[in-house]
């Protein structure tokens, strides 16, 4: 049998007491560790992070937090090439798809740490300016951001076993909040290995981080009112969290990042010869490819003009034939596996259903694999749909295939006075119900800023590629942690990373009304 990897609650590492449940290579099929949480004492666990880890994150200022996350830093930054190795063998991702996972999380904390430091010795925030309550301006109302006392249950999803763990927990740490990590099973290793690491180098204080392996039944049980929820998966298991006493009776807060059939958008006027069609080409196939379409921010509604519709077809199609699928351990092979069977066969579903509405402008789930036996590797080629209806196709806008898929699909331009608009193509947009990001891709500023604000309300960001950032853009699909990374409706509602506007979620505002005397000494 696999090792068995164990929780770390309550200062100790911890097994299970069932029989666990089994991670696997992707590619090979191979069993590589199983992870089991049956009988642990979670209210213990919770208790002591809360009591322990809260209490001394407390008490160390913004600046004394900050150089634990750069220590943090410095610790993954020594153990990189075994995270390598975990990623190739637990998401059979390619070396270029494991980094946007694991030096993605290496700056981000690298990031919050130099954030941070512009907080300094302070171990609470003042939130704006005194506000003046009556005539007299001597009794005023301060509002400040004080840390909560409670734990962070960071809940991952499978895509992001690394950076979904720091992107959390490096603005929790740095508010001052232990962190309590749930990581999805398919993929547990690599956060189980980075916490290990972590916390046998010494760095934080008992109780700042914990971590459960295996599955998560009772852990909402153990929340208490001052506790948050950070959670990134799918929308039914949202939905699930939403209705769960804990945050429907006792006010946890949750933030929730869930799913989002985010889409890219040629404004009109890019004919066929000038610089946005290629880049809007290229990114389309830099994100079906990219971890295998198995990122929440990936494009999966491509908007044409319909006068663009098959040069946009054809500018993709080129790209994707060039796409090698296979074992990611083959430096042939471009794009790896999804991550698991049960992955690939939801994957063959959604894209069936798709096609019912859709004609298919490449086929890659026939594709040959190099080095991977098609009866046992969760791989499968990458697949262009179009459809010309896409306001008659409804669910082209509604299910989000979490693979190598995307549609294309052409919006009507519409001639106004004196210019052409792409009304259509932001009602198609919107269709999504909210996404996490769209990006635009065009050559004329004021265009760009007009159709980015449209966007802005139903797409927590919005990406924009025109010719002059061809070689500086950061990626549509690529979280920055100075960007906010979240989006409304469907996406879930909520809000991560912006820079130092992540802190909110980890702190409690309060209004201080007093003398001014006494808020000067705040
Ligand atoms: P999932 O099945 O919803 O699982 C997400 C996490 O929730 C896992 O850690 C899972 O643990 C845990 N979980 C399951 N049931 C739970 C419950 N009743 N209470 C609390 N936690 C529970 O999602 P997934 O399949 O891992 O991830 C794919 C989805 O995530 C896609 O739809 C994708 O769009 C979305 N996603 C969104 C973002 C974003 O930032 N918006 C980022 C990445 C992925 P187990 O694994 O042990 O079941």
């Amino acid at each position: 049998m696999s090792e068995s990897l164990p929780s770390y609650l309550a200062g100790r590492w911890q097994h299970g007491n069932g029989k666990g449940t089994a991670l696997f290579d992707p590619v090979l099929g191979d069993e590589l560790a199983r992870v089991d949480a049956t009988g642990l004492d979670l209210a213990e666990g919770f208790a002591f992070a809360r009591e322990q880890g809260g209490a001394a994150l407390r008490a160390l200022t913004y600046r004394e937090r900050a150089s634990l996350l750069g220590a943090i830093v410095q610790v993954l930054q020594q153990h990189r090439d075994a995270y390598y190795e975990i990623a190739t063998a637990n998401s059979g991702t390619v070396k270029r798809d494991s980094a946007v996972d694991i030096d993605g999380a290496i700056f981000t904390l690298g990031s919050y740490a130099k954030l941070g430091e512009t907080l300094g010795d302070r171990r609470y925030l003042l939130d704006g300016e005194a506000a003046r309550l009556g005539k007299d301006p001597l009794f005023q109302s301060q509002h400040v951001l004080v840390p909560t006392r409670g734990v962070a249950l960071c809940i991952n999803a499978f895509n992001f076993p690394s950076w979904g763990l720091w992107e959390k927990a490096a603005p929790a740490l740095l508010s001052g909040v232990p962190v309590i990590v749930k990581p999805a099973t398919s993929t547990a290793w690599l956060t189980h290995r980075m916490v290990r690491d972590v916390l046998e180098a010494g760095i934080l204080p008992p109780g700042a981080l914990s971590i459960v392996c295996g599955s998560a039944d009772g852990l909402l049980d153990a929340l208490e009112p001052f506790d948050v929820v950070s959670f990134t998966g799918s929308a039914q298991t949202a939905a699930q969290i939403r209705t769960h006493p804990a945050i429907a009776q006792r006010s946890v807060r949750v933030n929730i990042e869930a799913d989002s059939v985010n889409s890219a958008l040629l404004l009109p006027r890019e004919a066929g010869g000038n610089d946005a069609l290629p880049l809007l080409a290229s990114e389309v196939v830099r994100e079906m490819t990219v971890k295998s379409g198995q990122k929440c921010t990936a494009i999966r509604r491509v908007l044409v003009p319909e006068s663009l519709y098959d040069a946009a077809a054809e500018a993709i199609v080129a790209k994707l034939r060039e796409v090698t699928v296979g074992n990611p351990r083959n430096p042939d092979v471009r794009m790896g596996a999804l991550v698991s069977r049960a992955q690939l066969a939801t994957v063959r579903e959604g894209l069936a259903q798709l096609q019912a509405q859709t004609q298919t402008l490449h086929d890659g789930a026939s594709q040959a694999l190099i080095d991977a036996d098609p009866a046992v590797a969760c791989c499968i080629g990458p697949t262009l749909l179009g459809t010309r209806d896409p306001d008659g196709n409804a669910l082209v806008h509604q299910i989000e295939v979490f693979g190598p898929v995307a549609t294309l699909m052409s919006y009507r331009e519409r001639q106004g006075e004196d210019s052409i608009d792409a009304g259509h193509a932001f009602e198609l947009a919107r269709r999504g119900e909210g996404s996490l990001v769209a990006s635009l891709y065009g050559s004329d500023p004021a265009a760009l800023a007009t159709a980015a604000l449209q966007l802005a309300d139903s797409h927590g960001r919005v990406h924009v590629i025109s010719p002059d950032v061809a070689q500086l853009h950061t990626g549509h699909g690529n979280v920055m942690p100075q960007s906010l990374h979240g989006g409304p409706g469907r996406a879930g509602g909520g809000e991560e990373l912006g820079g130092l506007r992540a802190l909110n979620f980890y702190h409690r505002r309060s209004a201080v009304q007093a003398s001014t005397a006494v808020l000067d000494r705040l």
